[in-house]
């Protein structure tokens, strides 16, 4: 594996004994070289030569790639000349940067990259050369990037259209089915929720929001107010810099409704929109733009982002620990365009999802006292049949973030709770709708975040309670006709409003 830099140094002036520069460059690139490299692999400065004020070096080295030795050199130069000659550098840039390094799979097919770049392969030995890599780019490792970069294209060529890995856990016993129509369609007779104003939205009348929120209020009593979680009340909208550390942003981008903001609240730059709103009748789209900014943040896609944004750059006491919390005001939203289905999935959705952050073995425990507690709900209150498995998407397992025995272990990793809709077909032929989930994802977040404990390891770990999933799920299941409810259930409910009935 051989590396190659040609980089290029713009100096703050001539240097005035430019004859004596030589040993000078070389001991300070062998020093730039030992620091950097040192006995990892091997590194030198293959040519260099000064023109004017622009240095130009060429370094090459074998095993770590050789641009930290630059960043050094370049420390070391502005050291050395800036005391003797008030000579510094200006400005750097590297014209070429090629690297080689081995890929896991052959490539099936082209990798293209966003920047100028040139990649070639012979079977599993990639090549990768950059061009016209700025200051800001050799400093922020755009090359070591570039190359993870290539080597995730080229795994996702392998578990692309794969199924997501699936292995049953549990299963609930099996139930009568006297209900097998779709519950939507139903509550849409009824009039109990109505496709709301805008894509993927609903209205859900009393009815079907006092069922919603009872749906709510079972997930708080049974669940997680014995559990000792406590609530938080968090912001709606996620920043692109919280989203950039979760990685949610490189992961998904067309999910997102993205906010936008006024260029201004001044009513007189206002006048011409408003105006036109008087005359047309319309929205005037192309003067709505202009005063619009574009996305400058995103509307909630899952809360546990900006709980971590809470804790970020925090110790957390030792005595706070376990935190158990949960959210659930901050309103999920996501574009789910063809996938939209009734109230199963929506665009816009309401899901309390408790996050916990303590020691692994603490969270290993919760996660049984966790599983106990929806058990009970989910057989002795809701009696549905349902099932639980253990899924790690295999984007997880291929960049490493849940190792393969971590993953065999179930120890890091996600269970998805399943639910047989009868409305679908038969239950060996149908899709089960995942309504909820509950993930250990060891120390991702806290890392990422750098959220700290007074000692020890600090893992985290989050549950989706998506209430809309366990409303039609249990519709789907029960039908809309409170006999055909469990008792515990209908106890929970109490008086159910009456439909709002329309001529
Ligand atoms: P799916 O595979 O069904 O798209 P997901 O894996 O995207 O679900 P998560 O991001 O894990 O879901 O979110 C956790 C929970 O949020 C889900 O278990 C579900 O209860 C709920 N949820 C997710 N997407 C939707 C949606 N579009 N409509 C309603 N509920 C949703
Ligand atoms: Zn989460
Ligand atoms: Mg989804």
């Amino acid at each position: 594996m051989e590396h190659r830099l040609e980089a290029e140094l713009t100096l703050s002036g001539p240097l005035r004994d430019a004859a004596a520069l030589g040993p000078t460059v070389e001991r300070l690139a062998a020093e730039a070289i030992q620091r950097t490299i040192g006995t990892r692999g091997e590194g030198r400065l293959a040519e260099w030569k000064l023109e004017g004020d622009l240095l130009n070096l060429v370094l090459e080295s074998k095993g770590p790639r050789p641009h930290q030795a630059l960043l050094a050199f370049v420390r070391r130069f502005g050291e050395e000349f800036g005391r003797a000659e008030k000579v510094g550098v200006r400005s750097f840039r590297a014209g070429r940067y090629r690297t080689q390094f081995p890929l896991d799979s052959i490539p099936k097919k082209p990798v293209t990259l966003p920047v100028p770049h040139h990649l070639t392969h012979h079977g599993k030995e990639a090549t990768l050369e950059l061009t016209d890599l700025s200051e800001e780019a050799l400093r922020d490792n755009w090359m070591d990037r570039a190359v993870a970069l290539v080597k995730e294209k080229v795994d996702k060529q392998y578990y692309e259209g794969k199924e997501q890995f699936w292995s049953l856990l549990t299963s609930s016993p099996r139930r009568e089915m006297p209900f097998t129509r779709d519950p939507t369609e139903e509550m849409l007779k009824r009039h109990w929720v109505r496709s709301g104003p805008t894509k993927g939205k609903w209205f859900l009348g009393p009815t079907a929001a006092h069922l919603f929120r009872t749906m709510e209020r079972i997930a708080r009593e049974e669940v997680l107010e014995p559990l000792g979680f406590h609530e938080v009340v968090q912001p709606h909208h996620d920043s692109f810099e919280t989203l950039l550390k979760t990685g949610h942003l490189e992961g998904l981008p067309g999910e997102f409704y993205y906010v936008a903001e006024p260029k201004t609240r001044d009513p007189a730059a206002w006048e011409r929109f408003t105006d036109l709103v008087k005359i047309t009748g319309e929205v005037p789209k192309d003067e709505l733009d202009k005063m619009v900014t574009g996305p400058t943040a995103v509307s909630c896609y899952a809360q546990c982002p900006t709980v971590y944004w809470w804790l970020s750059g925090r110790t957390i006491a030792t005595e706070s620990l376990p935190l158990l919390i949960f959210d659930k005001s901050a309103v999920s939203n996501r574009y789910e365009s063809g996938g939209r289905h009734g109230l199963e999935r929506v665009d816009e959705f309401h899901r309390i999802e408790p996050v916990y952050l303590g020691a692994p073995d603490d969270l290993i425990a919760l996660r049984e006292r966790l599983l106990e507690r929806y058990a009970r709900v989910f057989n002795d209150i809701l009696e549905l049949e349902w099932r639980t498995a253990w899924v790690t998407p295999f984007y997880m397992q291929q960049s490493g973030q849940v190792g393969v025995d971590d993953a065999k272990a179930h120890v890091k990793g996600t269970i998805d709770f399943e639910a047989y809709l009868p409305y679908r077909g038969t239950r060996e032929a149908s899709e089960w709708l995942e309504f909820q989930n509950l993930s250990i994802v060891g120390d991702k977040y806290t890392r990422a975040f750098a959220i700290k404990t007074q000692k020890g390891e600090l893992w985290s770990g989050c549950s989706g309670i998506g209430l809309e999933r366990w409303l039609t799920t249990f519709l789907a299941q029960k039908g809309l006709d409170p006999e055909g409810w469990p008792t515990a259930f209908r106890d929970y409910a109490g008086t159910i409003p009456r439909d709002v009935k329309f001529l």
